[in-house]
């Protein structure tokens, strides 16, 4: 099985002809609908590089798939890696040197369209990181993502995912409110449990202070007076803020992603993912939630299960994606009363759980269930 990381490194517009590159997107685009591309100033190497997005599709690990016409399309790119013992891979003319012996990145006139032209950018840890794991880094793309450019790395690891031990570790996703719940299950028990959040009073506080800040740019607009000193700073604060909150939430949801995958390896636990997201969005719906607040506590939850999921298949760690129930009793299936204190009850067999544990109860019930089935046929 083959794995695939990406890492995006943000290039320096000095360095780069932005219309060039919006040009070079244009034309993969064409060149991906299956139109000849013949562009007589450019060089014979770049012109290949433009039909080279198919052969990407199955190995890119972000969307990059050019969904409408006309719309730019990320430039696929072959490399050439030139290890430390001086041994070579990949293409000779590749246009993305990858030099580990001076750990610089060179790119051959992908920036500019002059003849001869390179630029270096030193070679991210990342990179040397991937390579020690046993990766390689066989793709390359350029592009532009919200008008800033940026070089993206492919690395491509064969990987097969370990034989799981009897450790279960169920991921319950959830919105940021109630976090992200995991649990380890061993021969029928809950070792452990967490939920994990950033502090939601920060977040909250920084969302305020950002609506407050919006809403004096928005009565100095009214008057005419955003143009000012003052209008541009509660402007600025504003956004400030707002990009923090997205900050705290990407940043959690990378760390925790990384957190768990290391958690599943130490145990070669089966992990087992519950993405509960769109239920959870509709609960904080009925709860009355301003749409903002709702978008704030769902930021960056579909990166955490890609990055779950991305760095799952990197390191072999075998998993799956199962739905849990947290409204079922897991001992006799009868619907749940909800208690305050999000305290879970069956009227029918007396279970009692906080909400979130029981999709734990539930993947207990699954795995006994299992090992049962196992056990009848082997006999
Ligand atoms: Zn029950």
């Amino acid at each position: 099985m083959k794995a695939h990381r990406t890492i995006l490194i943000k290039l320096l517009e000095n360095d780069c002809d932005i219309g060039y590159i919006k040009r070079l997107m244009g034309l993969t685009n064409l060149a991906y609908r299956d139109f000849e591309v013949l562009v007589p100033d450019l060089p014979k190497n770049i012109q290949y590089q433009l039909y080279g997005l198919k052969n990407y599709k199955n190995s890119l690990v972000f969307g990059t798939v050019p969904k409408r016409w006309f719309a730019e399309a990320w430039i696929p790119l072959t490399t050439l890696r030139i290890y430390a013992d001086g041994s070579k891979k990949g293409n000779t003319t590749a246009p993305v040197v990858l030099d580990f012996r001076n750990n610089i990145i060179k790119l051959h006139q992908v920036c500019r369209n002059v003849p001869g032209f390179v630029v270096k950018i030193p070679m991210p840890k990342w990179v040397i990181e991937r390579i020690r794991e046993g990766g390689d880094i066989k793709y390359a793309m350029i592009g532009l993502k919200n008008n800033e450019l940026y070089l993206a790395l492919v690395a491509e690891r064969a990987v097969e995912p370990y034989q799981p031990s009897g450790y279960r570790l169920v991921v319950d996703v959830n919105s940021w409110r109630y976090g992200i719940a995991w649990g380890l299950i061993h021969n029928g028990q809950l070792v452990s449990f967490k939920q994990e959040k950033p502090n939601l009073n920060e977040l909250l506080t920084l969302y305020y202070q950002a609506v407050k800040r919006g809403r004096k740019y928005g009565a100095l607009m009214r008057i005419g007076l955003h143009h000012t000193t003052q209008g541009k700073r509660l402007r600025k604060q504003a956004k400030a803020r707002m990009s923090k909150i997205y900050k705290v939430t990407r940043d959690k949801a990378y760390y925790l992603a990384s957190k768990l995958v290391k958690k599943a390896l130490k145990y070669k636990a089966l992990l087992i993912i519950d993405d509960m997201t769109e239920e959870s969005r509709r609960e904080l719906l009925e709860e009355g939630l301003p749409r903002d607040v709702i978008k704030l506590l769902m930021s960056n939850l579909k990166r955490f299960v890609h990055q779950l999921e991305t760095l799952a298949k990197w390191y072999g760690v075998p998993y799956e994606f199962r739905r849990l129930y947290s409204r079922k009793c897991p001992v006799c299936e009868h619907e749940l009363t909800q208690l305050p204190g999000r305290i879970m009850v069956c009227e029918n067999c007396g279970f009692k759980a906080p909400r979130d544990k029981v999709p734990m109860y539930w993947a207990i019930k699954i795995e006994n269930e299992r090992s049962q089935s196992f056990y009848l046929t082997e006999t």
